[in-house]
């Protein structure tokens, strides 16, 4: 099948708005495998509407319009539409209801025009706004199926997955099973020229790339009769990528680096604590993140000063004015002194230089550190400490999360090359 995205919305044309939907929508559809030759973008005008919907009729089997459900003048898409199919609109009565009360629990009068919101075309499927007020819609007309989806990209998100994907999987008997192979380490572009072939060849299972916070992730998507059949279809591309990635793939269908470091260590019985400085606590918060992180988090510290890293973790002061506190040596003292105070099973620490754009400090450039330079260390209990210095580049935010990043995957490596009984 072939789809047409339409987005509503003056705001988009002026380009105060990125069309972000559009890009949403495309990759979900091409996880499915539909095809989207057109995006089209028209503002809130009902006749140019009108006719970007005649267009699309001539070209595609699936319409999705975003935006303009709304409850304001310019909100017109549902009845453009609907009139471009010789539809009219209607109450849709538990949406009216549902409007209603929303507005009553408020305190607040629903006035007619929120009201207009729940009218929408005759005999369509209704997708409940879990996160807003307009409803969505779909329904078929004349061999063409019409799907209208809000504009805000919460609300857009939560409806195409609970209403509009499930409405285009019913139209095909077929299962769809997708496979999630997240890599650390590598970078989208880079994966991409590696699989550029597989990628443009591959149309059952479909390979997409993703790329979120410092980490990217193939998703490996596969159409059969039954689920199982479509489950083992995925199997060797996720093989063939295993093998090809050995060190940055670090795992199938898990969600996050954090929830594979937490699933390890509930699994082997094992405690982690940990010293922070240039995270500043935020491989803590990822990993207290998941639920029942109190049976594997000991705790950790956020030493920031060298002076924090004396006194609460015994890092040596003859250490840091020697090697500096961006430095292997640092890293190590820091996991080890974190290591011997928790009693936990593993001590990890990272120390960087996220400062991108200040003027280098003398203790920093006398050490040969230089910015968006990392050491992460981890001290293993009755084991030996590890170190490695890794390059999280400029910025604070991106190095932060770089950082935690390649500490939890130094922990994961660990925690999977030990063969515990
Ligand atoms: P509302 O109930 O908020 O009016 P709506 O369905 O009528 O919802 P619009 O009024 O068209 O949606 O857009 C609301 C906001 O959603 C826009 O101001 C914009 O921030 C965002 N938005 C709309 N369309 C898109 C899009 N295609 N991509 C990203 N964001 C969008």
């Amino acid at each position: 099948m072939i789809a047409e995205i339409i987005a509503v919305g003056t705001e988009l044309l002026l380009g105060a708005t990125a069309n972000t939907d559009a890009q949403y929508i495309s990759r979900e559809l091409a996880a499915m495998g539909i095809f989207v030759y057109h995006h089209a973008v028209v503002g809130d005008n009902e006749q140019r509407l009108a006719g970007a919907v005649e267009l699309a009729k001539t070209r595609a089997d699936i319409i999705i319009t975003t935006g303009g459900l709304g409850p304001t003048y310019d909100d017109m898409t549902k009845g453009a539409v609907a009139a471009c199919f010789g539809l009219r609109l209607e109450p849709h009565r538990p949406s009216l209801d549902r409007i209603r009360e929303y507005f009553s629990k408020l305190g607040r009068v629903c006035t007619p025009n929120n009201e207009q919101q729940a009218w929408l075309p005759e005999g369509c499927v209704v997708f409940d706004n879990s996160c807003g007020t307009a409803p969505g819609c779909a329904f078929e007309s004349g061999g063409k199926h019409v799907i209208m989806l809000p504009g805000p990209p919460k609300e857009l998100t939560a409806m195409l997955k609970t209403g509009a994907l499930p409405y285009l999987a019913g139209l095909s008997d077929d299962v769809l099973v997708s496979r999630f192979v997240r890599f650390f380490g590598i970078g989208e572009s880079a994966i991409e020229n590696e699989l550029r072939e597989m990628m443009e060849s591959a149309v059952n299972p479909t390979v997409a790339p993703y790329a979120t916070d410092g980490e990217a992730y193939l998703r490996v998507t596969a159409r059969a009769g039954t689920r199982d059949e479509a489950f083992e279809m995925t199997r060797p591309v996720v093989d063939k990528l295993l093998s090809m990635f050995p060190q940055f793939i670090y795992g199938v269908d898990v969600d996050s680096l954090e929830s594979a470091v937490s699933g390890r260590l509930r699994e082997r019985g094992k405690t982690l604590a940990l010293a922070e400085s240039c995270t500043g606590g935020l491989i803590a918060k990822r990993l207290t993140d998941i639920e029942g992180a109190s049976g594997i988090i000991w705790g950790g510290v956020v030493v920031y000063t060298n002076s924090a890293k004396t006194e609460l973790l015994g890092v040596p002061e003859a250490l840091l004015r020697d090697h500096g506190a961006v430095s292997g040596p640092a890293a190590a003292a820091m996991a080890e002194g974190i290591l011997a105070r928790s009693g936990a099973d593993y001590g990890l620490s990272v120390t960087g230089w996220c400062g991108g754009g200040q003027v280098p400090c003398r203790a920093m450039t006398e050490f040969q550190t230089s910015a968006g330079d990392a050491y992460i260390a981890l001290a293993v209990k009755g084991g030996e400490t590890s170190v490695k210095k890794v390059f999280v580049g400029h910025g604070r935010e991106r190095g932060r999360t770089l950082a935690a990043g390649h500490a939890l995957k130094l922990l994961l490596d660990e925690l999977k090359s030990k063969n515990y009984a």
